[in-house]
């Protein structure tokens, strides 16, 4: 489960940089300006509002990490939060953060 822990910090690291790239951007020091052209302004507004949900999901996706490397440390890892049942090892190969069944993450 080394190589788990590994690839989950190494995302981790990656998304912080993300977010912290995005917390970054001037829009956060309200200097969007609705003044010059109308299309322009909206266009920028427009753009916060993904740059919004995008950290949004990183938020989302940070905390499933936490919540893997948690399961690492209680020995849970690979088994599902809400039934316990395995979660499918290609799953885990291309979500290692999945902390529920695809079952069980439908749900959500
Ligand atoms: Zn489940």
């Amino acid at each position: 489960m080394d190589t788990a822990r590994a690839s989950l910090l190494e995302k981790k690291v990656e998304i912080l940089g993300e977010l912290a790239g995005l917390e970054e951007l001037p829009g956060d020091r309200g200097e969007i300006s609705f003044g010059k052209r109308v299309g322009e302004g909206t266009a920028m507004a427009v753009d916060r509002l993904s740059q919004v949900a995008v950290h949004d999901k990183l938020q989302v996706t940070l905390a499933d990490i936490d919540r893997a490397l948690a399961k690492l440390d209680e020995g849970t890892y690979g088994t599902c939060d809400v039934c316990g049942e395995p979660i499918p090892e290609g799953r885990l190969e291309a979500l290692p953060w999945a902390t529920r069944c695809v079952k069980d993450a439908a749900r959500h």
